[in-house]
């Protein structure tokens, strides 16, 4: 036996801890309270949680909270929720707006440095000034009449922000980063020392960095209550000032983020170096940020706005959904916004963005929801893979079996399937579970016949224990194991023929059978048990009917399948609404007259196998209780199952191709 292999400790996260190799390591997961965690946020918080700990450190849950329009206390809620089921405890849970009073002095200092500038330039000025022609394409960029204001009235007019003095977008704190460099200052000449070319170089890309070419760092902003400093503030931090900020007021060590985030990291730099919080050009002292890939998951939708249409249903045509906003646009381009509403200032927003024009059109088409709530099994939210019954486990390996790297996971609901089927197939009990009942009933015994079957709860491994199923008289199998008319092909149950039960001792024969007078469907199948019985060429699942025994458990079973028929719903149209068109029919199939065995209760009131690590005992996390039902598929119990009601949720089928 070798010791499990710390992913933490080999390829490209080993050499980002080797690039600062400290004994008191801190990360932290930065979310902004926007909205409910998806499969991608679960990689995040693998990432940084998984470092502090792989190396002794700790990590914090940090909530972004600096745009007050978007935030809400329901996220809040969910997201500790969150980290917490896939079995990490922050450190110290910090939230940005805390630092609120700081982060404005820190203006105040940068200013007084003679390294910020209050801009009154409309939102169209400032992007001629940085030279952007639109598409992608630039122009020559220059300074406007602001930028060579004196540090005093600077200082007083970021006061004046400060104090209500401007409505939103007439004013902003911008950083006096490279937007002003000439190329001359960076032209190398004949007489230049090698350390001289070096260093314009190095000027070069910079000022070549659009993320530098004077970024905001504070703007008024429209609806300016937040919810946890109240009506304090007009005036709010943008990310670019805020993040490393944070991090370095933390103590973070490493500041692990997604590859989007490569081309802001020397304006994360710059920043901290202006403070001197940083050493120029070092990573020793202060906070250093490095970019991991994110992890992209087709056949599904992740983007927050597309979820929303889907939980809340939308109107489509003449409306502000259409209006493709610099945001929109970028969630478009794989969601990789970094862009807030109204920060036209943000690099990602205003230059590598696609201009799009709003569409006017008459005809309004309103769409109904799609799925239930945002925890709608069907979707890929964090909380709805847990009310799915997906274990937090399987999740965490998933993301790290992809490999952490600088590049991009792209992967598909498939692929995650059949990593959380490997998973639960070593972690979780066997049952048997009938989910479209006929009943049998066996002429050839008496009423009150009984075995008592002692059956494993994994056959292959002792250790889980063994509990009895009654075998009765009147057994119910699956319908799908049943053909009124038999063919060579068909080996399970039909008139004339025999076949084998699970954990029953001798097979069973069908003799014949009874239809109901209404609908013409088989409602009974009469049959016989015994040692005399030839054979059968299969076994199939069963649930014996017994008071006694509590048997069967009777349960709603839902069946979730992919939620479009698109392979990749991503392309399809979501902004004249499309997208409902390609919604699958069959996303959820309900049997509800499913029945389990007795050995259901066993596991659900005393669940003897390990919790994951973030799930409570019992049945307060009712995910938690889990089974394979032979033959079927792997199911968890419901969140809204109650002592009365039994809901199983699908949590994935037996094999790739689905089956039941
Ligand atoms: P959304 O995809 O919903 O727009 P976001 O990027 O706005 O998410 P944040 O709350 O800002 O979400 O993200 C918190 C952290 O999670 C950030 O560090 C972000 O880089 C990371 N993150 C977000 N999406 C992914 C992903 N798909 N893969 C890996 N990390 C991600
Ligand atoms: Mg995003
Ligand atoms: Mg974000």
């Amino acid at each position: 036996t070798s010791e499990p292999v710390d992913p933490f400790k080999q390829g490209w996260l080993k050499g980002v801890y080797n690039e600062k190799a400290v004994t008191d390591v801190r990360t932290r997961f930065p979310p902004e309270p926007n909205g409910y965690l998806h499969i991608g946020h679960a990689k995040a918080i693998t990432v940084n949680f998984g470092f502090a700990k792989s190396y002794g450190g700790a990590c914090n849950l940090r909530f972004d909270d600096t745009n007050p329009t978007k935030e809400e206390e329901k996220y809040f809620t969910s997201i500790k929720e969150m980290v917490h089921w896939l079995g990490f405890e922050p450190h110290t849970i910090t939230y940005s707006s805390d630092e609120f009073d700081k982060l404005y002095e820190l203006a105040e200092e940068l200013t007084r440095r003679g390294k910020a500038y209050v801009c009154h330039c409309s939102p169209a000025d400032v992007k001629r000034g940085r030279g952007q022609l639109g598409g992608g394409e630039y122009g020559p960029r220059s300074a406007c009449s602001h930028w060579s204001r004196a540090v005093d009235e600077n200082l007083s007019e970021l006061r004046g922000m400060r104090d209500g003095k401007y409505k939103p977008g007439e004013a902003v704190l911008r950083m006096k980063q490279y937007l002003a460099t000439k190329p001359e200052e960076y032209e190398v000449s004949e007489e230049d020392s090698p350390a001289a070319k070096k260093e314009k170089e190095k000027l070069k890309s910079l000022s070549d960095n659009p993320a530098l070419w004077d970024a905001a760092a504070y703007r008024v902003t429209k609806n300016n209550h937040h919810h946890r400093t109240g009506d304090k503030w007009r005036i709010y931090p943008t990310y670019e000032f805020t993040h490393c900020i944070c991090d370095a007021l933390e103590g973070i060590t490493h500041s692990l983020c997604t590859v989007e985030f490569e081309t802001l990291r020397p304006a994360y730099n710059w920043l901290l170096e202006e403070l001197d919080i940083k050493n120029r050009g070092s990573d020793e002292k202060g906070p250093m940020q490095r970019e991991y890939g994110r992890l992209n998951v087709e056949g599904t939708i992740l983007s927050k706005r597309r979820i929303m249409m889907l939980v809340e249903g939308t109107t489509v045509g003449n409306e502000p959904e259409s209006n493709n906003t610099a945001e929109d646009a970028a969630e478009d381009l794989e969601e990789l916004s970094l862009a807030e509403e109204g920060d036209e200032e943000h690099p990602s927003a205003a230059h590598s963005l696609p201009q799009t024009q709003t569409t006017t059109t008459t005809n309004t088409r309103r769409i109904p929801p799609a799925v239930a709530g945002w925890d709608d099994p069907r979707l890929f939210t964090l909380v709805a893979l847990r009310r799915r019954g997906v274990p937090p486990g399987a999740l965490k390996k998933f993301v790290l079996d992809l490999g952490v790297t600088k590049a991009n996971a792209n992967t598909m609901t498939h692929s995650l399937d059949a990593s959380i089927r490997t998973y639960l197939e070593r972690t979780v009990p066997r049952l048997m579970l009938v989910l479209d009942p006929i009943k049998v009933v066996f002429q050839n015994l008496p009423d009150d016949y009984l075995e008592e079957r002692e059956v494993p709860f994994d056959p292959k491994d002792k250790t889980k224990g063994t509990h009895k199923v009654p075998f009765t008289k009147t057994i119910y199998i699956d319908r799908d194991d049943f053909r009124e008319e038999d063919d060579a092909d068909f080996f399970r149950l039909s008139p004339g023929q025999s076949v084998g039960l699970l954990n029953a001792e001798h097979p069973i024969r069908c003799i014949s059978l009874h239809k109901d007078a209404g609908t013409g469907k088989v409602d009974e199948i009469i049959a016989e048990y015994g040692k005399d019985v030839p054979a059968g060429r299969a076994r199939i699942h069963w649930v014996g009917e017994s008071a006694a025994h509590h048997s069967p458990v009777k349960a709603e079973a839902r069946i979730f399948n992919p939620l479009f028929k698109a392979a990749k719903p991503n392309e399809l149209d979501w902004k004249t609404g499309g997208y409902y068109d390609d919604l699958n029919p069959d996303s959820l199939v309900v049997f509800p007259n499913a029945m389990i065995e007795c050995g259901f209760e066993y596991i659900r009131d005393n669940a003897p196998w390990p919790k994951e690590e973030g799930e409570a005992k019992g049945t307060a996390d009712k995910s938690s209780v889990r089974f394979q039902g032979l033959r079927t598929a792997f199911f968890a119990l419901d969140s809204e199952s109650t002592g009365e009601k039994v809901v199983l949720n699908r949590i994935v089928s037996l094999k790739e191709d689905g089956g039941k």
